[in-house]
């Protein structure tokens, strides 16, 4: 299918790597024109040569942190006028919440909460007065589901869940659309990460705990980045275009219930 996006203009943020690479990898085979966003410039340089080697479509990168005013008016300085806004950040620490103080919190808030929402009341008017936007924040499982270690991840996410829920009502006519993509577990450093916070708190080997979870998951399976990439570039597609507000879990199935 031809998601008709030839062309458009994307910020991708926090795609060096992983889900977010894999989201900037897939709109460039859609002829995306790309601002890719990260902390680190070497690994992101290295991610947008990736991109430009398999797609054809080399991608411009900003270095820069999402989650302060400075990085954001550096992305906003590249890609002023964006059709696409794929918002994305680190997630949390896990832990215990007896020890987070305000810091944790704010931080984590920033990253996965506030950082979004500034990147879409600095887009969203320009969307709605050129009347084509798609917007697709990258959440968690853990807003349907909560981790129980993740309470920073489950508590910021479920905030910009919350507020998307009405925003993306509100452009609606305008064809702006407000996704989130929840990913279950998939293949990239984070969740390697999540995985060793288990087994550190259950005292177990990471291999067991890996091996737990994959026999747990209905495709016996880890999901694969580009999995990921595939479907946000449909919510970004013209086809989409009667999607929104929508929170949709990418799994393999893990979260059991009917609906
Ligand atoms: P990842 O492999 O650790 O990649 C994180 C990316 O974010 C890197 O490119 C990193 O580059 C960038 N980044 C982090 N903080 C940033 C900031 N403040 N400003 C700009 N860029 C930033 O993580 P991932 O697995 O792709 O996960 C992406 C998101 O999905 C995370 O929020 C994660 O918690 C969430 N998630 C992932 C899974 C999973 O199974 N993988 C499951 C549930 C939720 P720099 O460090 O160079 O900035």
């Amino acid at each position: 299918m031809d998601f008709r996006l030839r062309g458009r203009k994307a910020i991708v943020c926090a795609a060096s790597q992983g889900l977010g690479k894999s989201c900037a990898m897939a709109l460039a085979h859609e002829g995306v024109d790309l601002v890719i966003v990260a902390r680190r410039e070497a690994v992101l340089q290295q991610a947008a040569d990736d991109i430009a080697a398999t797609t054809g479509t080399k991608p411009r990168i900003v270095a820069a942190d999402v989650t302060t005013a400075e990085g954001r008016r550096a992305i906003l300085q590249a890609c002023p006028d964006p059709d696409i806004l794929i918002n994305n950040a680190g997630g949390p620490p896990a832990g215990d919440f007896r020890n987070w103080e305000r810091e944790d919190w704010i931080k984590a808030l920033d990253s996965n909460m506030l950082a979004p929402i500034e990147l879409m009341k600095a887009t969203i008017d320009g969307m709605i007065a050129r009347r084509f936007g798609r917007i697709v924040n990258i959440t968690s499982h853990a807003v349907k589901a909560p981790v129980g270690m993740l309470g920073l991840s489950n508590g910021a996410r479920s905030g910009l869940t919350g507020f998307v829920a009405g925003l993306a009502r509100s452009t609606a006519s305008h064809n702006v659309t407000i996704n989130n993509l929840l990913p279950g577990t998939f293949d990239t450093d984070r969740l390697k990460t999540n995985l060793q916070a288990l087994a550190n708190s259950t005292k177990r080997p990471v291999d067991h705990v890996t091996s737990e979870i994959i026999a747990e998951n209905p495709t016996k399976r880890f999901g694969h980045p580009d999995e990921f990439g595939s479907t946000c570039a449909f919510l970004c597609s013209a086809q989409a275009a009667y999607m929104t507000g929508q929170n949709i879990l990418i799994d393999g199935g893990a979260y059991p219930g009917t609906f």
